[in-house]
């Protein structure tokens, strides 16, 4: 299928190439797929301005009802699966089945947001006072201001947008430049139904297309109370005291250095298929891409053969082909990356297998690597960073204690893994004492997530959690509620305050 047929079946077309603006790439073979207007700061501005008023009508509709245009978006969101997937694949490099993987994260975290809508609970708590009634209630927040990365397109502005709508709240998405084109086809299917229902003003959710400037037009604006911010923690640094300064809150997704520990009772098969998928999987560019295996010294020797064995025959090529397991990095800049991180670890002593350029025929100009396996004896200071690309960093341990000592010894918290048998390790590795991630899984690997659970990572990942679980609060304000049904004038804690 060619490019054009791909963005017109994702109903794109209404923005062809023109002057001006900003490049949509694909990483396939680096060619130009159209060239978008870009917001102006006065853009922008109107648009802050229209998400405030549209929240004055949004946080009075009753949340099922506001659950229905998330049921409609969805709806929508099933047919044109296929096509969405299709375009992930085109623009941001994911193979097929990747694409729809993440289209099916958009349908359910909006299943997820449709049950909630009924589900957005307060508490009653036991008043001290007799002939008081003391309550936790939660209320929409405000316009948020959500900023995605180029890796999940489609599916982590879904995360944040269907919670926040559902809590009443507005929503102004600002997508990652390397991948416009998913953001206006998925959100112009919102836009189709916001325009069909009438309890929803125009303005409840807009899209705003351009570079880092139109994010932080929105960082620094105070009439959004929430930015969440999905990106690299050197985004989040630059963001979070900018937010922080005006008093508003963040919720930040940020970079991660996952880690993998194979204990001497591992299913070594089970822990080589979920190992390679999570390394070499989407190229190594997920936030929870398995980063380092640490790996017990006693079968090193097995399991490095499987990996190298694993990683040659892996099929590398244009994300559209079937059989491709291996599409390409997003870009030159990714590239270069990762062989500085590869040459330091050759001048760090470390064996480096793999990681060389692949050149596809007739892709001359997308970015295809080799994923890399890349063994030392020891940690060393690269193993620290997170270099968005396909390098695995295996090293050996000796004792349980030091292997947790190695998966924790990093700045990033998001994602980890045990791959064991033993069950007392397996308890451990989830305990306090454990891993201090934001996800921790056994047998499995560490990236692959389902929206049911909250998702988010700890120290330099950001601390923020979305999707599933209780992460709606994260978008609603709290409000505790006093109310006297008696005819006295009790005051708390017994303070004496007569007043005639
Ligand atoms: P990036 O940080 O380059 O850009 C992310 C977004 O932030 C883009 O929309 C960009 O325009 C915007 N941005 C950058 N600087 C900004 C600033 N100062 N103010 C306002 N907006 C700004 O990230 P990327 O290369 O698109 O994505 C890869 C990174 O994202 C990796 O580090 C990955 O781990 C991380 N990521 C994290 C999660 C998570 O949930 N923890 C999920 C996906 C990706």
């Amino acid at each position: 299928m060619n490019y054009q047929t791909i963005l017109q079946e994702a109903g794109i077309l209404a923005h062809p190439a023109r002057s001006g603006g900003i490049e949509a790439r694909t990483p396939i073979d680096g060619s130009v797929l159209a060239q978008l207007p870009i917001e102006n700061t006065e853009s922008v501005a109107a648009k802050i301005q229209a998400a405030s008023q549209a929240f004055l009508a949004w946080r009075a509709v009753p949340a099922p009802l506001r659950g229905e245009l998330l049921r409609r978006f969805a709806e929508r969101v099933r047919q044109e699966k296929p096509a969405l997937g299709r375009l992930i694949s085109l623009e941001a490099g994911k193979i097929l089945s990747e694409g729809l993987g993440e289209v099916q994260e958009v349908i359910d975290i909006c299943d997820f947001a449709v049950g909630l809508s009924r589900q957005l609970y307060g508490l009653t708590i036991a008043s001290e006072r007799p002939g008081h009634h003391l309550l936790e209630r939660w209320h929409p927040l405000g316009p948020v201001g959500v900023i995605t990365a180029f890796n999940f397109p489609m599916a982590v502005w879904t995360w944040n947008a269907a919670l926040a709508l559902v809590c009443g709240n507005t929503v102004l998405w600002k997508p990652s430049e390397k991948t416009m084109l998913c953001a206006l086809a998925l959100h112009r299917l919102l836009d189709e139904q916001i325009a069909k229902f009438p309890a929803a003003p125009p303005a409840v959710s807009q899209l705003l297309v351009g570079r880092r400037a139109v994010g932080e037009q929105l960082v620094d604006h105070s009439a959004l109370p929430l930015i969440s911010a999905t990106g690299s923690t050197a985004m989040g640094r630059a963001l979070g005291p900018r937010v922080a300064a005006r008093f508003g809150r963040t919720l930040l997704e940020l970079g991660g250095n996952n880690a993998a520990i194979v204990a001497p009772t591992a299913d070594i098969h089970l822990s080589l298929r979920a190992i390679v998928f999570a390394a070499a999987g989407t190229a190594g560019q997920r936030c929870t891409s398995l980063r380092r295996l640490i790996v017990h010294r006693s079968l090193s020797a097995r399991l490095s053969p499987l990996l190298r064995k694993a990683y040659a025959s892996l099929p590398i090529g244009s994300p559209l082909e079937p059989g491709t397991l291996v599409g390409p990095l997003i870009d030159a800049s990714a590239f270069e990356r990762m062989q500085s991180a590869l040459g330091a670890a050759r001048a760090a002593g470390a064996t480096v297998v793999g990681g060389e350029r692949v050149r596809p025929a007739g892709l001359d100009g997308g970015y295809y690597v080799r994923p890399a396996l890349v063994e030392a004896d020891k940690p060393f200071a690269m193993m620290s960073e997170e270099t968005f690309a396909p390098i695995l960093y295996a090293v050996p341990y000796e004792s349980f204690d030091a292997a947790l000592a190695m998966q924790n010894d990093v700045r990033q918290g998001l994602s980890s893994a045990i791959f064991t048998n033993d069950m007392r390790e397996a308890e451990t590795f989830l305990s306090a004492t454990g891993s201090d991630c934001g996800i921790a899984n056994v047998n499995t690997g560490p990236s692959g997530a389902e929206i049911g659970g909250a998702f988010g990572g700890e120290k330099e990942t950001g601390g923020g959690r979305e999707s599933g679980s209780d992460s709606w609060k994260a978008y609603m304000r709290r409000q505790t509620q006093t109310v006297n049904y008696s005819t006295q004038m009790p005051l708390a804690q017994g303070v004496q305050f007569p007043v005639d």
